[in-house]
């Protein structure tokens, strides 16, 4: 079943202190089946977080349309759990507190809160200490929290922006093994922003090179079913070459798609 599907989409941002429009997505086409896991690889700038915003309904689309199991996405649901590169948590709430928030908008009664609370800390590996505040956690650990607290919703994709660029290698590569236990025992739909070659190699069922506006989709590469991977396999070793290769190649982001206001702007 198709879980997710861009069609012909196109977003324009305007930047009034420079007086000029960028065409961050331009006739954006990509269908995502149910349980898939896509990496969307691709330069700064070049609309990731912008693709990924859309279809967490943040953001709106100029033209085109973006399904989420059949139904057009109009707003934000818990539906659509997203993860962002800094976890978003609620400083003045313990980490239990900050997963449980989400259950109470849901109105499930205080007994099953905390057994939800306790049931998403185990998996993620935080049992334990739900009863510690944001600053009192590393940076890994806010991390499980955030993707814990969307997980805690049951959505039926995870949306996640970068989540793991700004930890110690270390701590990626653990939540990256997180990430693919919790994905094979819970079966979600991922759509996973990165901009690192290994990390895409590594996770993906199939990697999606975007470059910038216009012709997005640069390469679409279908990887190896095969799991676990190897880091240090000489087919990962060969992709992340030729995906680093590849994005190497691709032209400056900002540029080619920034006009100035007025200019011919059709696509
Ligand atoms: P990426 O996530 O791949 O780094 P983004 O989706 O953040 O790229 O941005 C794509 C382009 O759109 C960039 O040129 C960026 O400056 C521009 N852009 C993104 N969001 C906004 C916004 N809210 N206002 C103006 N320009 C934006
Ligand atoms: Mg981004």
């Amino acid at each position: 079943m198709t879980a997710i599907s861009y069609q012909r989409v196109c977003k324009t941002f305007v930047n009034e202190q420079r007086d000029s429009v960028v065409q961050a997505i331009c006739d954006f086409s990509l269908d995502i089946i149910e349980n898939e896991f896509v990496c969307l690889l691709g330069p700064s700038g070049c609309g990731k977080s912008t693709l990924l915003n859309l279809l967490a309904g943040f953001l709106n689309p100029d033209s085109g349309t973006i399904d989420f199991f059949g139904q057009t996405v109009a707003k934000p649901a818990p539906d659509r759990g997203v993860v962002f590169q800094e976890a978003t948590l609620f400083p003045w709430f313990t980490a239990a507190k900050n997963i449980e928030l989400g259950l109470e908008a849901k109105r499930l009664p205080a007994a099953g809160r905390h057994q939800v609370v306790e049931q998403m800390l185990a998996l993620v590996g935080l049992s334990g200490k739900g009863h510690h505040y944001p600053h009192e956690l590393s940076g890994g650990m806010r991390q499980r929290v955030a993707l814990a607290r969307v997980l805690a919703l049951e959505p039926r994709a995870l949306l996640m922006d970068e989540p793991f660029s700004a930890l110690d290698n270390n701590t990626r590569e653990r939540l990256q093994d997180e990430l693919l236990r919790i994905w094979s025992s819970h079966k979600k739909t991922i759509l996973f922003v990165t901009h690192n070659v290994e990390e895409a190699v590594y996770l993906a069922d199939r990697i999606v090179v975007i470059g910038p506006a216009p012709q997005s989709i640069r390469a679409e590469i279908v990887l190896d079913k095969v799991r676990p991977r190897s880091r240090t396999d000489a087919s990962v070793r060969y992709r992340s070459e030729q995906l680093r290769q590849l994005l190497m190649d691709l032209p400056c982001c900002l540029a080619p798609s920034s006009l100035q206001k007025g200019q011919n702007n059709d696509h």
